[in-house]
């Protein structure tokens, strides 16, 4: 009142650019890779942001709804080369971590795909898995480590092609708390709260003030959150045992055993074969199965078996050539990959008047490709917030 209208647009205009420059309020919802990776890399970022991660689970759980615990994790990248950017932004930063920080839990291995032929059809794979991991000349053979095809001598029969390479496997229960840590240590504070619609996390700021952005990392359960309800997102299911069996022939440039992925076998079109062994003393990941719209949490004794004989068929040195009665098993379990028809989602929405920026959807890769996803939250954020992304 009494302000002319040319300076109150001027002042409009000014907060409406400058609202979230200094301090923006943060939330995150989700406590999974992507949520965590996200609330790291923005307060990293910008350390005038001001982040609350608020989750129905947190790390140390183990629950059917929450994927993170459960990923072997390795790095094999399944994007094709057009959609490689999660994984080729993420892929510089875990082997940082693999070199330079011991107690994050990721340590390098080598790591061998081996191809059937009949599972490439016009080289395409038709594992459920991946569509660029198999491929025969692969985008990511400039990527990883010492990348090289193997000779036909070096491939277990029935496998007609394969490549090696150096990549690392994450030991999720230690690196999942260390990213918490990493994130405490910037002022990031953790909250749990179970949200029925997205648009309730504009009050679940740590400060009290409402949040001027929201991160939706919820994963699976996008399908089921007021507010996102994505009818894209579908459960993956992903049996797998955990042994305590290592091959005992460290592999060259890696620690123990060495990580075997095949593109296909004869048990079915959902049934995968893969073995990787977690740092620092997480024990062996057989695995394993890609199982669309199944949401049953119990391991199937069945499918474990197969998942053993398949997995020790391809790597009998990992009982010594006992066969699987030679494997000591640790436990079995279950997780779900947030599989997303058409890939995952990152943009932002404005819902009832909040901007929430959504990054979920990651199916097999949440963690090759979280700090890739991760950036280019930052750059919607900064893109709502107005302050120019400095990556
Ligand atoms: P999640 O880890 O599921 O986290 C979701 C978070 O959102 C949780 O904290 C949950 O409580 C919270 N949340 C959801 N809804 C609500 C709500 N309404 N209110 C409050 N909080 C909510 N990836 C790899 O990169 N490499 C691998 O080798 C690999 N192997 C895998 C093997 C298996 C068997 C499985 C199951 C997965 C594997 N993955 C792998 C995939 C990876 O685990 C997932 O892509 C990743 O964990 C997804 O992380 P996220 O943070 O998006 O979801």
């Amino acid at each position: 009142i009494g302000v002319p209208a040319a300076i109150r647009e001027n002042q409009l205009a000014y907060i409406l650019n400058h609202k979230f420059s200094k301090m923006p309020t943060i939330v995150v919802v989700g406590a999974g890779v992507s949520g965590i990776t996200c609330a790291y890399e923005l307060a990293k970022h910008n350390k005038d942001n001001v982040i609350t991660v608020v989750a129905k689970h947190m790390p140390g759980d183990y629950d059917i709804e929450y994927a993170s615990p459960w990923a072997g994790a390795n790095v094999l990248p399944m994007a094709t080369e057009r959609d490689s950017r999660w994984e080729r932004r993420t892929w510089p930063k875990l082997e940082y971590l693999a070199k330079e920080v011991p107690e994050a839990g990721i340590h390098f291995q080598k790591s061998r795909v081996l191809r059937r032929e009949k599972d490439i059809v016009n080289g395409q794979c038709e594992s459920p898995l991946s569509d660029g991991l198999f491929h025969p000349d692969p985008w990511y053979k400039t990527l990883l480590l010492d990348f090289r095809e193997l000779s036909k001598t070096e491939l277990p029969t029935g496998y007609h092609s394969g490549c090696e390479f150096t990549s690392v496997c994450i030991n999720t229960m230690i690196y999942i708390p260390w990213l918490v840590g990493q994130c405490a240590k910037l002022g990031v504070v953790f909250k749990r709260a179970t949200l029925k619609h997205i648009s309730e996390a504009k009050k679940l700021s740590h400060t009290g003030k409402p949040a001027d952005i929201i991160v939706n990392a919820t994963g699976l359960l996008a399908c089921r959150l007021g507010g996102v309800m994505d009818s894209k997102v579908h459960p993956a299911r992903g049996q797998i045992v955990v042994v305590r069996n290592e091959s005992g022939e460290p592999a060259e440039q890696g620690t123990g055993t060495m990580m075997v992925t095949t593109s296909g076998n004869d048990d079915g079109e959902d049934q995968l074969t893969y073995v990787m062994q977690r740092a620092v003393g997480g024990g062996t990941i057989l695995g394993g199965t890609y199982q669309k719209d199944n949401w049953d949490a119990n391991p199937d004794p069945n499918i474990a078996l197969g998942i053993m004989k398949r997995t020790v068929e391809i790597m009998p040195e990992l009982t010594g050539g006992k066969g699987i009665d030679g494997l000591d098993v640790i436990r079995h379990g279950v997780g779900l990959r947030p599989y997303r028809d058409g890939g995952v989602r990152i943009e932002k929405e404005n819902v009832d008047g909040t901007w929430v920026v959504h990054n979920y959807g990651h199916a097999g890769w949440g963690y090759q490709g979280s700090y890739g996803c991760a950036e280019k939250v930052i750059e919607l954020v900064d893109e709502i917030a107005g302050v120019k992304a400095k990556l």
